[in-house]
C-alpha cells in the first residue's frame, strides 16, 4: 500500500523500537491469526508499525512519482525538470521569501515540486537547473493541496544537478491507469475515473488569487485577501477554466486549474493571464477546442449551489488518431 516490503517494515520497527526479529515476527502472526487471515502479511506488519507507533512514512528510500503519497517524509526522487516556473516572491508577516517551482518528470508520472531554500532558488535563477535538467532530490515531503499531490523541498531539503550517468526517460505516452466510465455513470466521489469525451462548450478562463505556499484560494478578511494557514500573502494568480464534455450518454462540466489549464490551451501561464484584458482573444481558442476529443481523468464532486456533478480535471490526456481508435474500439 506504501510501497514498503514487509523485510523493511520489520527492520524499521527492529530499528526504532530495539526489538527482535523474532519478537516482531511473532506479534504479526498474532495479528494474521487474529484477523483469521483476512489481510496479507505485509497489511499486518503495517498494523503492527502503527500499534508501535513507527511511522513507515519516513523510510528513506527513492521513488517513483506515482508512487508518492500525501503526508509522505524524507522523500528521495530522481526525475527531469519538464517545465520550470518563474521564481515567485511572497511576504507574510515575520518573513519573506521566494518560492521556486517546476513539473518534474520520470517514466511513472510528473508532479509539480516547490522549492523554498533561497541556496536552491538560486540554482533555479543562475540557471544551473534549466528545463531538461535532471535532479535527484532528497528530504522532501509531499503535501496535497486538495486537488494536487506537490512535493516540497525545504531548507533540510538537498539537490543534486545531473548527478553522472543518470537518464530519465520520462513517460510520455499518457497511462491509462485510471477506471474508465461513460459519463452516466459517474458517481458523486469517484476519484481518478477517466471519461472520453468531446468538448462542446467552453469557457474563457477566470482566476483567483492563491496563496503561493499552499495554492489555496486566499479569503476576504477585514477587507484584505489573505490565506487561513499564512495570513497575509502576495497573491498568486490561478487559472480556472470550465467546459462540457459529451459522450453520447450524457454531459458534465468540467473544472480544470493551473497545469491543465496551460495543458488543455498548449499556453503559458503568462499568455493565458492576457485574456483578462483582452478576452476576445479567446474566441480563437475556442474554436480550436470545440470538438476536440479527450480523455479527462479526475474526481467528481457535488456543486451544491447548482445541484450538478462536476469533473475536477486532474489530468487531461489528448490522444492521438490512432490511440482515439483503440479506446473507442474497447
Ligand atoms: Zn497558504
Amino acid at each position: 500500500m506504501f510501497n514498503v516490503s514487509y523485510e523493511e517494515i520489520v527492520s524499521k520497527i527492529k530499528e526504532e523500537k530495539n526489538i527482535s526479529d523474532e519478537e516482531i515476527e511473532l506479534k504479526i502472526k498474532e495479528k494474521l491469526a487474529k484477523l483469521s487471515d483476512l489481510i496479507s502479511k505485509e497489511g499486518a506488519a503495517h498494523i503492527v508499525a502503527n500499534e508501535l507507533g513507527v511511522k513507515l512514512f519516513n523510510i528513506s528510500k527513492e521513488l517513483k512519482i506515482k508512487g508518492l503519497l500525501s503526508g509522505m517524509n524524507n522523500v528521495i526522487i530522481t526525475g527531469k525538470v519538464m517545465q520550470l516556473n518563474p521564481v515567485i516572491e511572497y511576504k507574510k508577516e515575520n518573513r519573506e521569501g521566494k518560492v521556486g517551482s517546476m513539473l518534474l518528470g520520470d517514466e511513472t508520472g510528473v508532479i509539480r515540486v516547490a522549492f523554498w531554500d533561497a541556496n536552491h532558488i538560486k540554482n533555479i535563477e543562475e540557471n544551473k537547473i534549466k528545463e531538461g535538467s535532471i535532479l535527484k532530490l532528497k528530504n522532501g515531503y509531499v503535501k496535497s493541496n486538495g486537488i494536487f499531490k506537490e512535493l516540497h523541498v525545504g531548507n533540510k531539503g538537498e539537490i543534486e544537478i545531473d548527478p553522472p550517468g543518470v537518464e530519465i526517460e520520462v513517460q510520455d505516452k499518457p497511462s491509462f491507469d485510471f477506471a474508465k466510465k461513460k459519463i452516466s455513470e459517474l458517481n458523486e466521489n469517484d476519484n481518478n475515473v477517466g471519461v472520453l469525451g468531446t468538448i462542446v462548450q467552453i469557457f474563457e478562463p477566470r482566476f483567483y488569487g492563491a496563496c503561493p505556499e499552499c495554492s489555496k484560494k486566499l479569503v476576504a478578511n477585514d477587507g484584505m485577501l489573505s490565506c487561513k494557514e499564512h495570513g497575509s500573502v502576495n497573491e498568486v494568480l490561478v487559472p480556472i477554466l470550465n467546459l462540457f464534455l459529451d459522450d453520447g450518454t450524457d454531459n458534465i462540466r468540467v473544472v480544470a486549474f493551473r497545469n491543465q489549464v496551460e495543458r488543455l490551451l498548449n499556453l503559458d501561464i503568462e499568455k493565458i493571464k492576457e485574456f483578462r484584458e483582452k478576452p476576445e482573444n479567446f474566441d480563437r481558442i475556442r474554436e480550436d477546442l470545440l470538438g476536440k476529443q479527450l480523455v479527462i481523468v479526475g474526481r467528481v464532486v457535488k456543486n451544491e449551489m447548482f445541484d450538478r456533478k462536476e469533473l475536477m480535471a486532474q489530468r487531461i490526456i489528448e490522444l492521438n488518431p490512432e490511440e482515439l481508435v483503440r479506446e473507442l474500439e474497447q
